[in-house]
């Protein structure tokens, strides 16, 4: 078998099973026969240009999240408010430094990463160049993607919330706004396409060069 006809199979990231590919119809999606996962879907011609949109609208909420207050915290007149910023001086001044080295890396420099990864790569491919330069991107995108926890920092912020509102009056920032958009920018993105996808679109732009 030469090495393109490979590019005809896929095999289900669920069971395995080996399938052969094949065209689908707008708004369709391949189902593994025996397991009945989503194998691949029906992809616009113009989900590149969606994908960078939406992934720019992203990384823009993530810088908006990190700049404004997250929350205001009332607790009898009290007032304190919560943003990323001066959470972590709170964190270094107390000498956290392995806490405070991990959130930075974890809530901040491998999201903005990632996304900056993914605009670059991707208005590359739209301009047809460097193709180098893409396919290291989309490496070093695979390898910090499970890295990027921007989601479970939101979720335990719910979480100290819940336990606030017994004693304290929360007024939600705009942070937090951005924060729930992201989550949601970043659910929606990756139920629509994976990086698999993005390295078909590569394989289509740049061909065996
Ligand atoms: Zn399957």
């Amino acid at each position: 078998m030469k090495e393109n006809e490979l590019d005809n199979f896929i095999i289900c990231k669920k069971c395995h099973t080996l399938h052969r590919k094949i065209k689908l119809h707008h708004g369709t999606k391949a189902l593994c026969q025996r397991c009945n996962s989503v194998i691949y879907r029906y992809h616009e011609p113009n989900f590149i240009d969606n994908l960078l949109a939406l992934s720019l609208v992203s990384l823009i909420s993530l810088i908006v999240a990190f700049i404004f207050s997250i929350m205001r915290i009332n607790i009898n007149g009290i007032y304190q408010t919560l943003d990323i910023g001066s959470m972590f001086i709170v964190i270094f001044n107390n000498q956290y430094y392995l806490v405070g080295i991990m959130l930075t890396l974890l809530i901040f420099i491998f999201p903005l990463t990632i996304l900056v990864s993914i605009i670059v790569a991707l208005t590359l491919i739209k301009l047809k160049k460097s193709k180098y330069l893409v396919k290291r991107l989309l490496i070093l995108i695979a390898k910090i993607l499970p890295w990027s926890m921007v989601d479970i920092f939101f979720i335990s912020i719910l979480v100290a919330m819940v336990k606030l509102f017994d004693y304290a009056q929360l007024e939600l920032g705009v942070a937090f706004g951005a924060m729930f958009l992201v989550i949601i920018l970043d659910i929606f993105i990756l139920k629509r396409v994976t990086l698999g996808d993005i390295w078909e679109e590569y394989e289509r732009v740049y061909g065996g060069e």
